[in-house]
């Protein structure tokens, strides 16, 4: 397989400047006769079905939501990272830059990394025209605050709602093309495959969600903006909806899926509370500016928060990250959790928990300036547990949050699939092995609202593509392929709920590849994970039939899929024999608990190539240079 990355030439403050010179461009006049799809209206592929739309191309956008507004990025609650300085801290493109591959662990590709750290600051300027309401200070300029990883504040924000704020910004956008006709929007479409005529990826085969209909569309290239595949743990911060589905069945199509196991798990989100939980809930990062992690010093401490005196208390962050404090990385405020739990001093009924305590800032600060700040997350919190964050602490644990793995992407975005795509949580990202928070929504918009736009142009005016047929053959066997498998889900009629298999896998999954890896627990959940799919595929009940609204049926797909990731999530972790970021194999590890990596081995990308249904598949590498930023171990001490 050829990783070709097409980083271009020159230093790196002036790669991108140059490459959009360089780049092939559509007369005005011809972008009409160009046909993009673009499946996913988040973030990502709602700015980039608008961009594309507004540069002149015939957009079709798809999503499994009822509304293209629904996406599960309207979920991210703190906010979005840009280098404007506006705090005059220090802050510059070089520093965010620098935080983001260190963040990452040094596993991220330098120039993508420097490129998304320049666009940041557009992407404040896009927003802020289309009228998203941003927190603003006193004398009218946009407030910032912190989030891990950084020493500068640089995160903008819509009180804790700002996914949802710059999606409504991404979707008046897209709804404006959508009016002037230049987007055909397909809500409640579930794309089942990718079409591949000639090695190029010219269409999508999608499942219309209501009348189970199987449909192909056609195009000129196809843009993927799917989101993440968290699920796979069955527990999540994630929406239930979101799956792997696009992006599995395109890796099964010829595109490489990058670093499938690194996986983020966010130290501050709800404790679970019991077996039938479906849902884990995500106390905002930003909640970190004020509040401090602590548990008690004695283990099996019985007493109420409220009464352990000072001295008896642990602020594990801020005494073993003094520099960072509870602003260090998730990876590693999610392992220290973990490491207090271990030790017998993790709180609340499972012990699963530590304290999340404002009273602090209660008291430098009042309640009403908390409240301003985190009103709606301190109200979440309260409905949820029942218990009132402004009087006890909040009771936070590790949860699984977002990936950092996806389809692999050289510079312009582009699979090794040829006119695939690949945008956002989707693609295996500008984050390395840990992502900083707020730089997934920056992402999602820099890929969205300013690469694709250009470096599709470059892929459609530099590439000859004949119009295809909509009874071409390869079109016909991708509808067949999609309608087979769905026909043969429903016709197991087994005895076990998609769902009790989604539920066993995630427990799989989290056991042996989630926070702490090893060789032993991999090697099992690699026996494991295989033994549940076969189960699966002889004894899923799948209910009602395919041609009607079916979730039983869109659900079972989703697991199927998962069921075929999870095993190369655990392989990937398997052969990656170091710690980095999120991926912390327990061999590899300093005697206080530290990630130790091996650069000499590990430095690079593993990139997995589907390579048939009953092979294993290959693992390829792209290796990674650091030439801006020394390679160190990282360090927030
Ligand atoms: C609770 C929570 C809070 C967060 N807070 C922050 C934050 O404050 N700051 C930050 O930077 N990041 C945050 N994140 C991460 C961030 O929200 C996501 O990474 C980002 O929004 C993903 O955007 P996206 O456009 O890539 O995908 P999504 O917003 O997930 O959109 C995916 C789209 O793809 C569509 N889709 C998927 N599969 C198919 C298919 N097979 N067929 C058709 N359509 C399909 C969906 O319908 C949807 O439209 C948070 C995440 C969570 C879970």
């Amino acid at each position: 397989m050829d990783l070709r990355a097409n980083v271009p030439d020159g230093p790196i403050e002036k790669k991108w400047t140059k490459h959009r010179a360089d780049m092939k461009l559509v007369n005005p006049a011809n972008k009409r006769k160009y046909t993009v799809l673009v499946v996913g209206t988040g973030l990502a592929g709602g700015a980039g079905a608008a961009s594309l739309a507004e540069l002149g191309y015939d957009v079709k956008a798809f999503c499994y939501q009822d509304s293209a507004r629904r996406a599960h990025s309207i979920a991210a609650q703190g906010g979005i990272n840009a280098a404007k300085n506006y705090q005059n801290d220090g802050d510059s493109i070089w520093r965010l830059f620098y935080d983001t591959v260190k963040g990452g662990d040094f596993r991220a590709r330098e120039a993508n990394v420097y490129r998304l750290a320049e666009l940041s600051v557009n992407i404040i300027d896009q927003c802020v025209a289309q009228g998203v309401p941003f927190a603003r200070e006193y004398g009218g300029l946009l407030a910032n605050r912190s989030f891990g990883g950084a020493q500068v504040s640089r995160t903008f924000y819509a009180r804790g709602q700002t996914g949802q704020q710059l999606l409504l910004g991404a979707y008046q956008a897209l709804e404006r093309q959508v009016g002037l006709g230049k987007i055909a929007m397909y809500p409640r479409h579930e794309m089942q495959d990718v079409i591949v005529v000639d090695g190029r990826a010219r269409g999508i085969v999608v499942r219309d969600m209501v009348t189970g209909e199987i449909e192909s569309h056609l195009g000129d290239a196809v843009v993927l903006a799917t989101g993440g595949y968290g699920n796979v743990y069955f527990l999540s911060t994630n929406a239930k909806g979101c799956n792997t589905t696009a992006i599995w069945r395109a890796y099964k199509k010829g595109a490489a899926f990058a670093n499938p196991c690194y996986t983020q798990i966010h130290p501050t989100c709800i404790p679970v509370s019991g077996e039938y939980q479906s849902k884990l809930t995500l106390m905002s990062e930003s909640l970190r500016n004020d509040g401090r992690i602590w548990v008690p010093k004695k283990e099996n401490d019985a007493r109420k928060a409220n009464e352990i005196p000072q001295d008896e208390r642990d602020y594990y962050l801020e005494r073993k990250y003094p520099s960072f404090g509870n602003l260090c990385p998730r990876d590693i405020a999610s392992r220290a959790a973990k490491q207090v739990c271990d030790e017998g001093r993790g709180v609340g009924p499972t012990k699963l928990g530590v304290y999340l305590d404002f009273a602090d800032a209660i008291r430098r600060l009042g309640e009403d300036a908390i409240r301003e700040k985190y009103g709606n997350l301190f109200e979440m919190y309260e409905r949820i547990t029942d218990d009132n964050p402004y009087k006890v602490p909040m009771r936070i644990f590790p949860a699984v949050h977002y990936t950092m793995g996806g389809l692999w992407v050289d510079y312009d975005l582009m699979s090794t699939l040829p006119g695939l795509h690949v945008a956002g949580e989707a693609n295996f990202s500008d984050h390395g092995a840990n992502r900083l928070g707020a730089s997934a929504l920056m992402q999602g918009l820099a890929d969205g609202y300013f690469i694709l736009p250009a470096t599709i142009g470059n892929y459609l005016g530099g590439t000859k593509l004949d119009k295809v047929a909509a009874d071409h053959p390869d079109v016909k066997k991708a509808e067949s392929d999609v309608m087979a498998r769905n026909a043969s889900l429903l016709n197991i009629k087994g005895k076990r709920t998609p769902t009790s298999f989604h539920r066993e896998l995630g427990k799989i999954m989290w056991d042996d590849c989630g926070m702490a890896r090893n060789d032993k627990g991999l090697r099992a959940a690699l026996e494991k994970i295989p033994t549940l799919r076969e189960e699966f595929w002889q004894n899923v009940n799948v209910l009602g039939d395919g041609q009607e609204l079916n979730q039983s049926l869109e659900q079972a797909g989703r697991v199927a899929d998962f069921l075929e990731l999870a095993e190369l999530m655990c392989e990937d972790a398997l052969e990656r024999r170091e710690s980095c970021g999120g991926h912390f194999r327990e061999e590899f590890q300093t005697e206080d608990g530290e990630a130790v990596r091996d650069d000499r081995q590990f430095c690079h990308v593993a990139a997995w190539e589907y390579t048939g249904p009953d092979r294993p598949p290959k693992r390829n590498v792209e290796p990674l240079h650091f030439e801006n930023v020394h390679l160190a171990t990282r360090s927030y001490k």
